[in-house]
């Protein structure tokens, strides 16, 4: 059985996420803009894009046809929110994007189920931020 070995790191920013219904509903509209968007990538997830074998369009796809599962609180006028999808192969991805000003940046991009941990069983809901064997946490 998996034993958290920082409850009151994962709990601290597990409140840095949330969303609310009318956020949820409101996400449509964003996202259906997201298709004439150009996003901008992080050098963070260029480098976990290299490691994880996740493409360009892999990001894309979750983009647009994800599911949105929660916005970050305290990103002032950027707005950033995790996303999780399935790619044409099951595969699923997370990944977080961030937006304001006419920008739009991916700030990373990871395959939940190498770390099933820190998600509940379908990946909707993040859980931990700890980490086991991994020397990076996101
Ligand atoms: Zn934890």
């Amino acid at each position: 059985m998996f034993v958290c070995k920082d409850p009151s790191g994962c709990a601290s920013k597990s409140r840095n996420w949330g969303a609310t219904p009318q956020q949820i509903a409101g996400f449509a509209q964003i996202q259906h803009a997201w298709r004439s968007v150009t996003f901008e990538l992080d050098p963070h997830v260029v480098k976990r894009q290299r490691e994880r074998g996740i493409s360009r369009a892999d990001i894309r796809h979750v983009l647009l046809n994800g599911r949105v599962l929660e916005f970050h609180h305290q990103k002032g006028l950027y707005r950033r929110a995790r996303i999780m999808g399935r790619l044409p192969s099951g595969r699923p991805l997370h990944v977080i994007v961030e937006w304001g000003n006419n920008t739009y940046r991916v700030i990373t991009a990871m395959d939940p189920a190498s770390r099933p941990w820190q998600w509940n069983e379908d990946y909707t809901q993040r859980l931990h931020w700890c980490v086991k064997n991994h020397s990076s946490e996101d």
